[in-house]
């Protein structure tokens, strides 16, 4: 194979005689290479992992919480090597990185702390018409997860699949996005360093195909992140063999700032929740409701601190390029029909999209059905809007296909706020906190996806419970058996009668 598609876009994979080129997106230096896994050697790969996946459910929770725990402190010991190597493959500055590094070791060692404690053995009631039963309720690993990432967050986000799937005991075949190899194959390796004995977890590379080859490769799920066409993609492929699915999209949030809120904090929250790593988070704000009382100076605060932020290649600039070049278009065409619908462009404008740096662009007026306003721009962008109460903002903020996360600022009624917004997760007088509460569940509803990472729904996302029901003695009458009597029935009714008879 020669190098078939290294544009002059720095940052977009190539592929040469087998390999996988990952490059820079600030400087088109070539960061590494690692091998193209084919559909073979994503197959080969699963059927490896299968043996490994019940190596490693043997090894107990006891086990798996040494190893998980060494990984955390092997990632933690070489902070500096991986956030390097994150600035070079993915742009984002090594602070950035540090904070997505601390956060996923936080959930790694949660995992592996709780997963005993959630997954393992309990007796459940069993109720009067089984008072002769002892039910037992665990949570078995599924086998094989196959995991499939993204590049925004090459660490964070495929984690919190891959280390709730391990501390529930399965082996993880892990296809990390096209765009960040590297830093995926350095998570194999460490972990590969912890557990020498069997490939719990496996690396494969590629494009898209080698992500569709793992898909139909025979795992027991899969785990998505990216794009809501993708995941339509992969949810058919997996239909053919009744692969169950996680899939974790994107997002339009919202953020909502009600007229008692503290505006300085709603200014900054929204600053860094919709221009930190480039807007490039699936949970990243994208959009602002405003109540009226409180528009004029809350914009005023954000253009202030909008106007103070500039990306570049540093390891200290605020944020770094655009790490998959072609998003440039998606961003220059929503920040574009905004405009000529209307729309007002207080910060940065059309120039601000030339690339590989985005500078901010903070928009008003810009139309609700406008493609600013309902699709994901992945970009440091951000729509403001003025509206007459909390009522119309959260039909407006439900006003999108999506639902991942979003925020409210209110000092009176945050919470009520809170749960009217239709998401998965929203933060109350802060942006994008719950992500780094490791007991919070974690995943959407519409177009966002369905199933959750990260806390004790996480890690039952990665199993099938099991149920026991074992009978301690036998009773007098029978009840499931064809010799039940015309006796039994009849105190069979008058017990349904009795307990389940009145209205209240
Ligand atoms: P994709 O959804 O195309 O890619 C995500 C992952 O899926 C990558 O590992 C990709 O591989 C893989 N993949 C691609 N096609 C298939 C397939 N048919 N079967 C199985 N796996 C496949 O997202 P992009 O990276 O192209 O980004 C596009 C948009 O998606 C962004 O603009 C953004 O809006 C959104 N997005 C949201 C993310 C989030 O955190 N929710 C993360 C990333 C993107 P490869 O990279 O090798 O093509």
């Amino acid at each position: 194979m020669t190098v078939t598609d290294q544009t002059s876009r720095p940052g977009t994979p190539a592929f040469d005689g087998g390999f996988l080129v990952s490059s820079s997106p600030a400087t088109g230096e070539e960061v590494g290479r690692v091998p193209v896994s084919d559909a073979d050697g994503v197959r080969d790969a699963v059927e490896k992992a299968r043996p490994a996946a019940a190596w490693w459910a043997a090894l107990g929770y006891a086990g798996r919480r040494t190893r998980l725990l060494q990984w955390r402190a092997t990632i933690t010991q070489r902070l500096d090597e991986i956030t390097d190597l994150m600035h070079r493959e993915n742009g984002k500055p090594t602070d950035d990185a540090m904070l997505e590094l601390l956060i996923t070791v936080h959930h790694i060692d949660w995992a592996a702390k709780k997963a005993a404690k959630v997954l393992g053995p309990r007796r459940v009631a069993s109720g009067m018409l089984a008072s002769n039963i002892a039910a037992t309720l665990e949570y078995a690993p599924l086998g094989v997860v196959g995991v499939i990432g993204p590049w925004n967050y090459p660490v964070f986000t495929p984690m919190g699949s891959i280390a709730y799937a391990l501390a529930a005991g399965n082996a993880v075949v892990f296809k990390p996005s096209e765009y960040t190899p590297l830093v995926g194959k350095w998570l194999v390796d460490t972990f590969a360093e912890v557990v020498p004995e069997h490939p719990v977890l496996t690396g494969v590379y590629g494009g898209g195909e080698t992500g569709a080859a793992l898909t139909s490769a025979g795992v027991d799920k899969i785990a998505f992140t990216g794009s809501t066409a993708t995941a339509k993609k992969i949810m058919a492929a997996a239909a053919a063999t009744l692969t169950p699915v996680l899939i974790e999209c994107g997002g339009k949030d919202p953020l909502v700032v009600d007229a008692d809120a503290d505006l300085d904090a709603a200014a900054d929250a929204a600053v860094w929740g919709g221009l930190s790593n480039g807007g490039q988070t699936c949970i990243g704000t994208e959009r602002v409701y405003v109540h009226e009382a409180v528009y004029e100076p809350f914009l005023a605060k954000l253009t202030k601190a909008a106007e103070s932020i500039t990306p570049g290649e540093a390891v200290d600039a605020h944020y770094g390029p655009a790490t998959m070049p072609s998003q440039l278009d998606v961003i220059r065409r929503h920040v574009d029909d905004a405009l000529a619908r209307g729309g007002k462009a207080v910060v940065g404008g059309s120039e601000s999209v030339s690339g590989p740096f985005v500078e901010p662009v903070i928009l008003t007026d810009v139309p609700e059905d406008a493609a600013a306003v309902q699709e994901e721009t992945f970009g440091p962008t951000l729509t403001v809007s003025k509206v007459k109460d909390m009522d119309e903002a959260v039909e407006r903020a439900n006003g999108t296909p999506y639902g991942l996360g979003a925020a409210v600022f209110s000092k009176r009624r945050g919470v009520e706020l809170a749960r009217r917004i239709r998401s998965g997760m929203t933060s109350v007088n802060s942006v994008l906190s719950f992500a780094g509460v490791a007991s919070l569940p974690f995943g959407g509803v519409g177009d966002s996806g369905f199933g959750r990472i990260h806390g004790e729904d996480g890690l039952r996302e990665f199993t099938r419970p099991k149920a026991i029901a074992r009978q301690r003695f036998g009773l007098p009458m029978a009840i499931y058996s064809f010799t039940r009597t015309d006796k039994t029935n009849a105190l069979l009714v008058r017990t349904m009668k009795s307990l389940y008879g009145r209205r209240r």
